[in-house]
């Protein structure tokens, strides 16, 4: 894969993380200016969590157990009115976390899957959307056969011009056969490869010098 291309899109990815984080941190200081109380609460979030990294280290597994469980219920009090108070403000619960566009990874690309890292689904999607409309394959839609026109190709055969002895309609007539022969097939692990060769863009090249290996 083209790790340029890759490394573009994490750049991406990245932007638009830290514009989920930083719109958080906006929407939660814009609400904790104007709810004293919500302010409080966090303040106080924050302080239990520094009491609970402090209290690990208590050599005393008894008074460990019993100030952590103090601390657990604690926060959960807490948690439970800062919720409480933000579905009175008729916000969502999420209302103060980063909306990342991808749940799954967060906007990050990747995902942790039986403990290995792996791509997410939403990056593979973004990969293929990009390396899809560089193959100039995004216009499928129009560019399919239900539109192919025979008539664009002249019936008449010229040796010399098109250096075969059947006309360019009768040559595309074949091609075309083949090409839909190999779709139908597509799925037939006997079926034979199609090579296309010829100079960019110079479709007659290409259809004249189609070959089947
Ligand atoms: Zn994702």
């Amino acid at each position: 894969m083209d790790t340029s291309l890759l490394k573009q899109i994490l750049r991406e990815y990245d932007a638009k993380r830290y514009k989920a984080i930083y719109e958080a941190e906006e929407r939660k200081k814009q609400l904790l200016s104007v709810n004293p109380r919500l302010q409080e609460i966090e303040q106080e979030l924050a302080s239990i969590s520094i009491q609970t990294t402090k209290s690990i280290l208590i050599a005393n597994e008894k008074d460990k157990a019993t100030l952590l469980s103090t601390l657990k219920k604690k926060t959960n009090m807490l948690i439970k009115e800062k919720y409480a108070f933000i579905k009175n403000l008729s916000k969502e619960n999420t209302y103060l976390h980063p909306h990342f566009e991808c749940k799954m990874c967060k906007d990050t690309g990747y995902i942790q899957k039986e403990e290995v890292t792996v791509m997410c689904n939403c990056l593979k999607q973004r990969i293929y959307d990009i390396a899809y409309n560089k193959s100039n394959m995004g216009n499928l839609e129009r560019e399919n056969f239900s539109h192919f026109n025979l008539r664009i190709f002249s019936d008449k055969p010229d040796k010399e011009k098109y250096k075969s002895s059947i006309s360019p309609r009768s040559n595309i007539q074949v091609i075309r056969e083949k090409v839909e022969n190999f779709i139908m097939e597509f799925d037939n692990p006997t079926e034979k490869n199609l090579i296309f060769t010829g100079n960019t863009r110079c479709w007659k090249d290409i259809f004249n010098q189609l070959y089947c290996k």
